[in-house]
């Protein structure tokens, strides 16, 4: 049955996540264009981009080679099951991704998206004790203010209390770290900061609480983006990884946000020398342009599902997209922008310029901490008494007035440019913050 709707605009339609619908829909806010470091707003404004959209446009927006790429797959091979079928390309992308992977990353199992990256590897954790004879090896553990996308083995392993609040009771058999959030100690670190390592000990306890005999794995992401840019104390991801390795844990690594030049680095795990079992990507591997995620695991997690009879699959697994030829297509264009143009160098050479200039707002009003690392940083606000996440929220509203755009977590400001920015549209983002924050209540 034709519904009988007032206007195609009526924006009621569009059950829009994680957003404030009602606030969005009385005031909307619409960009209808993009280019390298700009949005364009239906009312014809520039924004300058200082998420990278949602942590994902490494290399900017509306990238020709990229664009190309799709455009031309699009006409040539639109589709291809991935289930008992393969098509060329999806083979060369993983291999462009082990390229600049650690090496002892052997194998990607694709996906659609960073929630699913995630799903993948607590589920591949899991299989891959129990194709070991060690199927008692079940129980996960992650870390208080971790964001793991939004599925249920996503939200079981994060951190967010809301989710528990809203979505309980979760998956059963889950433990969870301390967050290594400091902020007596670290106020004001620039880079990874002093204290916390002796965090990971924690795992220790878990350890002896459960038996390790029951756990498959920890999940951590090496910088947490998505809760405020809470990056790793120094010394901290070795510890997990001893610890991990000495019990014959799987180690993984949500590198969602951190993946693809983000730290300054290829992978965080590349940045801290650290090197986990599996590492969950999406968000830049396409530079956001095609939704895609990839898990990378090492030989040993992979070698441990190949066992059976020849003919027999091996993983019951897998997304009607995976490795989807469009998507990789994009993956493979993106990956040759982030080389050609020196973009992961350039993030880490950029790290220093960055930093000061963040910094540079330690002393404006309501500024309680600032952290950086890479092309990532966080700037905390004092929050109004009993009114949390309003004046981060206000500070969001007045940039995308004054033509930035940022995001905000909690009464945490959180930003994450293109790669591409240059050292002027540094100085305009963070002058523009700057102006907003003297402006805000
Ligand atoms: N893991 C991490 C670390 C993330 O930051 C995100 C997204 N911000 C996700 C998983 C989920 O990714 P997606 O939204 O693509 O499902």
């Amino acid at each position: 049955m034709a519904l009988d709707r007032k206007s195609p605009n009526d924006l009621n339609a569009f059950w829009m996540p994680f957003t404030a619908n009602r606030q969005f829909k009385k005031n909307p806010r619409m960009f209808v264009g993009a280019k390298d470091m700009h949005y364009t707003t239906s009312d014809g404004r520039q924004v300058l981009d200082g998420t990278a959209g949602l942590w994902c446009c490494n290399a900017g927006h509306c990238r020709p080679k990229i664009t190309e790429a799709i455009q031309k797959q699009a006409a040539e091979l639109d589709y291809a099951p991935a289930f008992q079928m393969g098509h060329p390309i999806a083979f060369e992308l993983a291999n462009r991704i082990l390229d600049i992977a650690p090496d002892e990353m052997a194998h990607v199992f694709y996906t659609n998206s960073g929630s699913e990256s995630v799903e993948t590897a607590l589920k591949l954790a899991i299989g891959y004790h129990r194709a070991r004879g060690d199927g008692a090896r079940t129980r996960l553990i992650g870390r208080e203010r971790g964001y793991h996308g939004v599925n249920f083995g996503g939200i079981s392993v994060g951190g967010i209390v809301t989710n528990r609040k809203t979505f309980g009771p979760l998956v059963p058999g889950v433990d969870h770290l301390p967050h290594t959030h400091l902020p007596e100690e670290n106020r004001w670190s620039k880079g990874c900061p002093e204290h916390g390592a002796h965090l990971a000990d924690d795992l220790e306890r878990i350890i002896a609480l459960h038996g390790a005999e029951t756990i498959a794995a920890v999940i951590v992401e090496p910088v947490a983006g998505s809760t405020g840019v809470l990056l790793p104390p120094k010394g901290y991801l070795q510890k997990l990884r001893d610890i991990t390795k000495k019990h014959g844990i799987l180690l993984i690594f949500d590198e969602v946000i951190t993946g693809f030049g983000r730290t300054g680095a290829a992978f965080a795990a590349e940045k801290y020398g650290v090197v986990p079992d599996m590492m969950t990507t999406a968000k830049g591997l396409t530079n956001g342009v095609i939704p895609m995620g990839a898990v990378l695991a090492t030989a040993e997690v992979h070698d441990a599902f190949m066992n059976g009879p020849e003919h027999m699959i091996e993983l019951f697994h897998g997304y009607t997209y995976s490795g989807n030829p469009i998507a990789a297509a994009a993956g493979i264009a993106t990956i040759e922008t982030y080389r050609e143009e020196g973009l992961f160098e350039r993030a880490a050479e950029l790290a220093p310029y960055w930093e000061e200039a963040l910094h540079s707002l330690k002393g404006v009003r309501n500024v309680i901490d600032i952290r950086n690392e890479g092309l990532i940083g966080a700037v905390e606000l004092e929050p109004i008494a009993g009114e949390p996440t309003k004046r981060a929220f206000s500070a969001f509203l007045k940039a995308y007035d004054k033509g930035i755009l940022i995001r905000t977590t909690g009464d945490i400001i959180a930003m994450s440019p293109p790669l591409i920015i240059s050292k002027e549209q540094i100085d305009e983002l963070v002058g523009t913050l700057k102006e907003v924050l003297e402006e805000v209540e």
